[in-house]
C-alpha cells in the first residue's frame, strides 16, 4: 500500500532531550492518517482503524537500550523484556525483537504469543500472581525465566526442580512496599499489594533471605514498583530496596548467589503532549545516583518496560458518523469509544486522552476551537473519549483521533456492544516520499463476532432444558 504523500518537515533530532522527535512524531501521525483515508483503511465502511508507528517503535527501543548502555559497566548483561501485556500484538512482539528486546508473559495467551513471535526462551519471562501447576512445568521445561510470586508457587517449584533439570533462571518477586502512586488500582508497591512477597511483613525478609541461601537455583530477585502515575524517586527506591537485600543474600551466603536483578517497567507515560517526558535517560540517571552498585557489573539487569515503550506510537482514528447538539453542547458520534478506549472511558479522570481532529480527507482540521464532546458508538451515556474539550469542530464525515493509545487500549478490546476489533496497521514511509502499510491484526468480521459468541452452541440452552430424564 502506497501513497504519493510527500513528507512534511521535521525538527532535527538531538537523540538526548525529552523532545527528542517529538515534532517529528506528529508529522508522522498526521501523513499517516491521511494515507490511510487515502488508501482505504479508513472511510464510510471502516470508520475505524488503528495505527502503529514503526519508526517510532524503534526509537522508543533504541532509546531504551542506549539509556541502560550508558549507565552500566561495560559487559553488563541487560535484557529488555518488553511487557506483552502493554501490547499483545504479534508483529509488535517481532518487531522488538528485532530490535533487540525479549518478552516479559504473564499468562499462557502472552507466552504463546511471544513464542509465535520468535522470543527464545533466554530473552522471555515469566511473572504472574496466578501460575497454575501447568504453566510453571511449562516454563522450566522451555528454560525460560520465571519470577516465583510466594510461598506457595516457590514449594510447587520446589517440586517440579526436585523432579528435572531445568535451565531456567529462577527468581522470588519480592513487594518493597514503598508506597502508592498517584493511581491506586495501577499501585504495585502498597502495603496491601497482591503482587510479590510483602518485604516489611513479619518474617518476610528472613524467608526470602533463607529460601535464596537454601536453594542454589535461585539466583534473581524481582521488583515491579512502578506504573503509571508512580514518580522515578519512588521507583528508585523500590529498586534500592530489592538492591539492599541482595547485598544482604550474597553476604549471608559468602558467594553471589543472586546474580541478576529485575527492576520490572512501569515508566510513566506522558498523555498531555507528543513530548516523551520522562525518558528512559532520566530513569536510568536516577537509578545511577539511587542504587549505584545496582550498575556496576556485578548484578545482570531485566527490565519489564510495555507502557512506555508503546503508548506514543499508537493512534486510533475513527470517522465522525454524526455531529449533533445537546443542551448547547456539540457533540461528535464517532466509532471509537469505550472498546478501544475502556480505561479513559471508565475512569476518564485518571486517563484523559488528547483528541485530534481531521477532516473527511484526514488532513488536520483547523479552525476556531469550539468546546465540544466527542463520544463513542456504545449504548451508554458515559461512553465518552471527551468532554468539554476545546477542538475545531468536529462535522459528520470528519475524523478524530485519539492519540498515544499504543498501549493498553486498541490492543485490548472491549467487546460492549459486540463492537468489532478494529484494523490495526503498522506505518513507515514507503522510500518514495509516501507512507507503507503494514496489516497488524485484521479488522473483526460479523461472522467472527457470531462464532465468538456461542454461535457454534446457539440451541445448547433449549436442549439443556428439553432434555428428557428417565
Ligand atoms: C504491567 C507490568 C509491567 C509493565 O508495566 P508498564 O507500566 O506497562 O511499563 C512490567 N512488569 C510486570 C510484572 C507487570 O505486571
Amino acid at each position: 500500500m502506497r501513497s504519493g504523500n510527500g513528507r512534511t518537515g521535521g525538527v532535527v533530532d538531538d537523540g538526548n532531550s525529552g523532545r527528542t522527535g517529538h515534532t517529528d512524531r506528529a508529522a508522522r501521525r498526521d501523513e499517516a492518517v491521511r494515507a490511510a483515508v487515502e488508501q482505504g483503511l479508513l472511510g464510510p465502511e471502516l470508520p475505524i482503524a488503528a495505527l502503529l508507528d514503526v519508526t517510532g517503535i524503534r526509537e522508543s527501543a533504541a532509546e531504551l537500550r542506549a539509556a541502560f548502555e550508558a549507565v552500566t559497566a561495560p559487559g553488563t548483561p541487560v535484557l529488555h523484556a518488553f511487557a506483552v501485556k502493554a501490547t499483545p500484538l504479534v508483529p509488535v512482539l517481532r518487531l522488538l525483537r528485532e530490535e533487540g528486546l525479549g518478552a516479559e508473559v504473564a499468562s499462557p495467551g502472552e507466552l504463546a504469543l511471544a513464542r509465535a513471535a520468535g522470543l527464545p526462551p533466554d530473552r522471555t519471562v515469566l511473572d504472574s500472581p496466578a501460575k497454575t501447576p501447568a504453566e510453571l512445568l511449562e516454563a522450566l521445561a522451555l528454560g525460560i525465566a520465571v519470577n516465583v510470586d510466594n510461598p506457595q508457587e516457590l514449594d510447587r517449584v520446589d517440586a517440579l526442580m526436585a523432579s528435572a533439570t531445568s535451565r531456567s533462571p529462577v527468581g522470588i518477586r519480592v513487594n518493597p512496599q514503598v508506597g502508592a502512586g498517584s493511581i491506586e488500582a495501577l499501585s504495585t508497591a502498597t502495603a496491601t499489594s497482591k503482587f510479590g512477597v510483602a518485604l516489611r511483613d513479619d518474617g518476610a525478609r528472613e524467608w526470602v533471605v533463607r529460601s535464596c541461601l537454601d536453594r542454589p537455583w535461585l539466583t534473581r530477585l524481582h521488583a515491579h514498583t512502578g506504573s503509571q502515575g508512580v514518580p522515578l524517586s519512588l521507583m528508585a527506591e523500590g529498586v534500592a530496596e530489592t538492591y539492599a537485600l541482595a547485598e544482604e543474600i550474597n553476604r549471608r551466603a559468602g558467594e553471589r548467589r543472586i546474580d541478576t536483578i529485575d527492576i520490572g517497567g512501569g515508566l510513566p507515560v506522558n498523555f498531555t503532549s507528543d513530548e516523551v517526558t520522562p525518558t528512559y535517560a532520566q530513569y536510568a540517571r536516577v537509578l545511577r545516583e539511587a542504587v549505584p552498585g545496582l550498575l556496576d557489573g556485578r548484578y545482570g539487569l531485566v527490565t519489564e518496560f510495555g507502557r512506555s515503550l508503546l503508548a506514543k506510537h499508537g493512534t486510533v482514528v475513527a470517522r465522525v458518523e454524526y455531529a449533533k447538539s445537546a443542551g448547547g453542547r456539540p457533540v461528535a458520534v464517532t466509532h471509537a469509544g469505550v472498546q478501544v478506549a475502556t480505561r479513559t472511558v471508565y475512569a476518564p479522570g485518571a486517563w484523559p486522552l488528547r483528541i485530534a481532529a481531521y477532516d473527511g480527507k484526514g488532513r488536520p482540521k483547523s479552525g476556531p476551537e469550539v468546546v465540544q464532546d466527542v463520544a463513542g458508538p456504545a449504548c451508554f451515556a458515559g461512553d465518552l473519549l471527551a468532554t468539554g474539550r476545546a477542538l475545531p469542530l468536529l462535522e459528520q464525515g470528519d475524523y478524530a483521533a485519539a492519540l498515544d493509545t499504543g498501549a493498553y487500549y486498541f490492543a485490548h478490546h472491549y467487546a460492549y456492544n459486540s463492537l468489532a476489533r478494529p484494523g490495526i496497521y503498522g506505518f513507515a514511509p514507503d522510500g518514495g516520499g509516501g507512507v507503507a502499510f503494514a496489516t497488524v491484526r485484521e479488522p473483526q468480521t460479523v461472522r467472527e463476532i457470531v462464532a465468538e459468541s456461542g454461535g457454534a452452541h446457539a440451541t445448547a440452552l433449549t436442549a439443556l432444558r428439553n432434555t428428557p430424564t428417565d
